[in-house]
């Protein structure tokens, strides 16, 4: 039986696809607020746009309503909804004679086949003389009531599965996508990310650039320093970055000490201003590791911003920005290179 304490804790929404009537002849149980969020249609449409905008735990479908095996096929078939739990209440007079008429097997066949087509379950809805009163006259639950409880209960042991797993998913993506030392996204989620951009800056027409940043000497501050400062350095670079961007422009730790930005719907004029910014916020001012010891460092930058040519994945778009940076790197260091042609500037925090 539903065991109403958890239930209750998880809040279970479900979608009844049936009339008014049908509804009516439901057990109670399903309409503890406390419990489920119910909503009722019995229009096609209708239903299909709820599943849509706002996918329910649970579906119960009147089977004798127009199209309803349909609607339990088209679930099935959509991979987002595929967590749904749906349920067949068979309600159809001839159905319900074929099997007083064809008896065990085939109700067993009858089943069977309801189940490929999609449903978790189907529910028999007995003729009123089949449900049960006490001696007072007081209805008591029959046992098709019984069984749709009891499997409201399977479903909600599955939703709370579903859930856990859910939660569990989402934290494994973001450790996976998460660099651990500077808390930055890495460069796998780099690799994700940045097609996704780009399609996005493609399809709205909305330019897009990127910035390859390195710490200029790094190796200097470890071997002067030790490791573990030079690890603090980097996060304390990595804040400081994200506190001097968007929202919306999204760094990411590519690898040792170098970072990738990037800037969306930014031209190649403003990602050099944004370039501009970071290499004279981050040589400005130095980086306090404890109140005795203040390091100053520098950065170098490159930038490229999305061509028509471009692949989809962004690596000529990653390239130009790296060759940038290289030049950067041979002109002296601490300074922004833009690649596209009315960036061709060079520009320092130094000079
Ligand atoms: P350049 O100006 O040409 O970039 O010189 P550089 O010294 O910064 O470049 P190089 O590639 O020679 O050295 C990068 C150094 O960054 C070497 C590597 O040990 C260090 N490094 C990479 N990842 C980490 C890290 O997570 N923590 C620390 N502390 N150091 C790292
Ligand atoms: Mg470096
Ligand atoms: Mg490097």
């Amino acid at each position: 039986m539903l065991d109403r304490a958890k239930s209750e804790a998880m809040n279970i929404s479900l979608l009844v696809f049936g009339s008014d009537n049908f509804r009516k002849t439901l057990p109670n149980q399903i309409y503890d607020t406390n419990v489920f969020s119910v909503e009722v249609t019995a229009n096609w449409n209708e239903a299909v746009g709820r599943l849509q905008l706002k996918p329910p735990d649970i579906i119960l479908i009147q089977a004798s309503l127009n199209d309803s095996m349909d609607l339990c096929c088209w679930i099935q078939e959509q991979t987002n909804l595929s967590s749904i739990y749906s349920i067949i209440l068979e309600d159809r007079p001839q159905v319900l004679a074929d099997k007083i008429k064809y008896g065990c097997s085939w109700e067993m066949s009858q089943c069977a086949n309801v189940m490929d087509q999609g449903a978790d379950a189907y529910i028999w809805i007995l003729p009123e003389e089949n449900s049960f009163y006490t001696e007072d006259k007081t209805k008591v639950l029959n046992p098709c009531d019984q069984l749709l409880l009891a499997h409201l209960s399977v479903a909600s042991r599955k939703v709370q599965k579903y859930r856990d797993l859910q939660r569990q998913n989402d934290l494994l993506s973001a450790i996976a996508l998460s660099d651990s030392l500077t808390e930055l996204n890495n460069r796998r989620a780099l690799e994700w990310e940045l097609p996704r951009q780009i399609q996005k800056a493609n399809n709205h027409g909305i330019p897009l650039s990127l910035i390859i940043l390195d710490v200029d000497y790094f190796k200097k501050i470890n071997d002067t320093y030790g490791h573990l400062i030079g690890d603090r350095i980097l996060q304390l670079l990595s804040k400081r970055l994200r506190h001097n961007l968007r929202l919306k422009d999204i760094p990411f730790r590519y690898g040792g000490e170098e970072f990738v930005i990037i800037i969306s719907n930014t031209s190649p004029q403003e990602a050099l201003g944004v370039a501009q910014r970071l290499n004279k916020v981050v040589y400005e001012q130095p980086f306090a590791i404890n109140k005795e010891l203040s390091i100053n460092i520098s950065i170098s930058l490159g930038i490229s911003s999305l061509q028509p040519e471009d692949d989809p994945k962004g690596s000529s778009l990653l390239d130009r920005a790296d060759k940038c940076l290289l030049k950067a790197k041979a002109t002296g260091r601490n300074c922004v290179v833009g690649c596209e042609s009315f960036v061709h500037s060079i520009s320092s925090a130094a000079r």
